[in-house]
């Protein structure tokens, strides 16, 4: 039996449990997928326990994916300061991230190469979306309440402060919100006049999908601008990390009634 789980703080709002549930049955593989809340500063000894568990593979969700990039002694290059994915080698975990590839890949058409986009945080998820929207050519603005912390990010020219939102998001035809503000159980974004700034066929992109429309998704719906919350994206990198614990794909149609269902 193959055993698979997703680790974080807070956990019980994760829908992976009900994804990847899917995805086994879909393609008849017999395991489980559970979700256990791993506080911070508690990775190593989950792992000392996975690994005692025989669990196989292990996806990783705020806010431990860079406390979890620093315990693996081997990691994918897709794992650019942080893991969201934790595949069992036989041996030891190897580490990647699915989060870059799902995000380019629920973007869907939107043009990136050489627009201007900004992103919220520099943690775990917010890592790894900057480097794929750099890959992809975009000109990335970061936004941090600490600009110490996406020194090295980006250049300190696209480094802004949480006061200089505005000026950072001047003509943005993307904005990503990688912080928790607007989760269930977390303040919302105070100030969101950052909006009447963005180019006006812009995208507000939050990662979070739970509640489904924050409300920072609320105000850029109500300043007549394109919104998408995380749960595609969710699903992507799911379909992702299932490739790696179980070694295939789910059908394209799972997929997309997933998808659907956000
Ligand atoms: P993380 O590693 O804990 O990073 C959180 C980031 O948000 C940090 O930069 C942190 O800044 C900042 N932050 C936290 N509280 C803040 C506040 N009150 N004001 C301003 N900034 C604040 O978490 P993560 O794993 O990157 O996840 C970030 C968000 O993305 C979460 O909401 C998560 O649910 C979502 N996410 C969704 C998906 C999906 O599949 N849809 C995938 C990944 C992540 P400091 O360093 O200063 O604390």
């Amino acid at each position: 039996m193959l055993k698979l789980c997703v680790i974080g703080d807070p956990i019980s709002h994760s829908r992976s449990p009900e994804i990847q549930t899917a995805m086994l049955r879909a393609c008849g593989i017999e395991g489980v997928y559970t979700a256990e809340q791993v506080k911070k500063g508690g990775v190593r000894d989950f792992l000392e326990s996975a690994v005692k568990r025989r669990i196989t593979g292990i996806n990783i969700t705020m806010p431990l994916k860079e406390e979890i990039f620093s315990l693996l002694d081997d990691l994918d290059d897709s794992a650019k300061g942080a893991v969201n994915t934790a595949v069992w080698t036989g041996d030891h975990y190897k580490g990647y991230s699915t989060d870059g590839t799902g995000f380019i890949n629920s973007l869907g058409a939107l043009p990136i190469t050489g627009a201007k986009a900004t992103l919220f945080g520099a943690g775990g998820a917010a890592k790894v979306v900057l480097c794929t929207l750099q890959d992809a050519g975009a000109l990335v603005n970061v936004c941090v309440r600490d600009k110490q912390k996406a020194v090295g990010l980006a250049p300190t020219e696209r480094i802004f402060s949480w006061d200089e939102a505005d000026k950072a998001c001047e003509g943005a035809v993307l904005v990503v919100n990688a912080t928790p503000l607007g989760m269930s159980g977390f303040p919302d974004f105070e100030n969101t006049g950052f909006l009447s700034r963005m180019d006006r066929g812009g995208l507000v992109y939050d990662l979070i999908y739970a509640p489904p429309e924050t409300g920072l998704l609320r105000r850029a719906k109500e300043a007549g601008l394109e919104t998408r919350n995380g749960y595609a994206h969710l699903v992507h990198q799911a379909v992702l990390s299932f490739g790696m614990f179980c070694g295939v794909k789910p059908p394209e149609r799972l997929i997309a009634e997933l998808i659907a269902k956000g």
